[in-house]
């Protein structure tokens, strides 16, 4: 995929590299998925690297709703090891890589659009076939590799913007958000909202958080609604303050109400239940648009035609991150760490990897009081006060 790493050979560099090895044991613990439901802790061989390739050190990674539908679902062959929210240290350099240095504190992405074929020519990098290929790994079919002590980060990933350096004073746990918030701000500038807009934000987890939270930014009005009223006044930290408590209000009758009757201009659905699909709709006004955020498994699920057709609602996706907003997505999460969007408030539960069944176990059965649920391979490394523990 990428020149990196030739002919220019053993260098200091090289020899460095070396030297380093010393400190990088030959095995690690890793948390492998051997079938539906089925994950245990195991010792595996810590990766080996190529020329062009990083070995990244994980502190801390979060447990994404995707890697929770893969386990549930089997819809991956296994053994595989999965967990792509990742931040840690580079401890190994590859022939060829000057851009990076051991010791570099940096998140990674697990995946990355080549920028040139027909999708992402047409702002669909997600359909980009060589973004469907994973380029981090911690051992057998790459899958992400976070829930491990060490990964393997592919020479495209390396040479392509795949790994993002973070800034002293930012935390590990600060930096994993980096990708969840890449995929929503990409669907939140979707729906190109405006200041004159309402829109409603279905789901109040911490993903529905973060959509609400960026296109509260637009500076449309947003209102957020969720069964939990824990979730309410975590979102009320992130300047979201109009609650609807879809436990005892209808969301439907509240949206016409809070807009002369119309509905929202746009609403996000972020949460995976399809029958949320027309609730959705009917909260939009005619010629709103409904952007579905949560729904990652393909199947069936009803609408009304009508309401897209006569009443001219747009029905939207958008799946995964882009790099093109990358830029925009690293000053909304280093520069705004100490500015109101610390994210790391979007955290519930932390696990070590020992506990890694019971972090997929809370995550995969969301209560009251579950938001984000990271799984440490360094515990206590991921927050403000650990940064850079060893
Ligand atoms: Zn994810
Ligand atoms: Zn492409």
């Amino acid at each position: 995929m990428s020149e990196a790493g030739s002919e220019s050979g053993m260098d200091t560099h090289t020899i460095d590299n070396r030297l380093k090895e010393k400190k990088i044991p030959a095995q690690m613990r890793a948390v492998v998925y051997r079938g539906v439901n089925d994950l245990r802790l195991e010792t595996v061989p810590v990766p080996e690297i190529g020329p062009g390739e990083l070995l990244v050190k994980i502190s801390t990674c979060g447990v994404c709703g995707t890697d929770l539908k893969k386990i549930s679902t089997g819809s991956h062959s296994a053994p595989r090891i999965f967990g792509h929210e990742m931040a840690g240290t580079i401890v190994q350099v590859g022939e060829g890589v000057d851009r990076f240095k051991t010791g570099q504190r940096v998140m990674v992405f697990h995946h990355i659009p080549c920028g040139q074929c027909y999708y992402c020519r047409k702002q669909t990098p997600a359909q980009c076939a060589v973004y469907k290929k994973v380029g981090a790994t911690a051992g057998f079919e790459p899958s992400g590799g976070g829930f491990s002590e060490y990964i393997r980060v592919m020479d495209w990933i390396v040479a392509m913007g795949g790994v993002v350096p973070i800034p002293d004073g930012i935390p590990f746990e600060q930096a994993a958000f980096m990708e969840p918030v890449n995929t929503c701000l990409k669907g939140v500038k979707h729906l190109n909202l405006t200041p004159d807009e309402t829109v409603l934000v279905i789901g109040q987890g911490p993903i529905g958080i973060l959509l609400a939270a960026l296109a509260h930014r637009t500076g449309a009005r947003i209102l957020t609604s969720d069964l939990y009223s824990e979730r309410h006044t975590v979102a009320a930290k992130f300047g979201l303050r109009n609650p609807i408590f879809a436990a005892e209000e209808d969301v439907v009758a509240r949206m016409r109400a809070e807009t002369e009757g119309r509905g929202a201009d746009a609403v996000i659905l972020a949460v995976g239940a399809s029958p949320l699909i027309q609730t959705a709709m009917a909260a939009t006004r005619p010629g709103g648009r409904v952007m579905l955020f949560a729904q990652t498994q393909h199947g069936e699920a009803t609408f009304d035609p009508g309401a897209v057709c006569m009443d001219e609602k747009s029905l939207l996706g958008s799946y995964s991150a882009s790099a093109a907003i990358q830029p925009e997505v690293e000053k909304l999460v280093f520069g705004g760490y100490r500015s109101g969007f610390d994210l790391t408030q979007l955290i519930s539960h932390r696990f070590p990897l020992e506990a890694a069944v019971e972090a997929i176990a809370v995550a995969s059965h969301p209560q009251a009081n579950s938001m984000k649920v990271m799984i440490e391979a360094v515990p206590g490394s991921g927050r403000a006060d650990g940064a850079g523990v060893e």
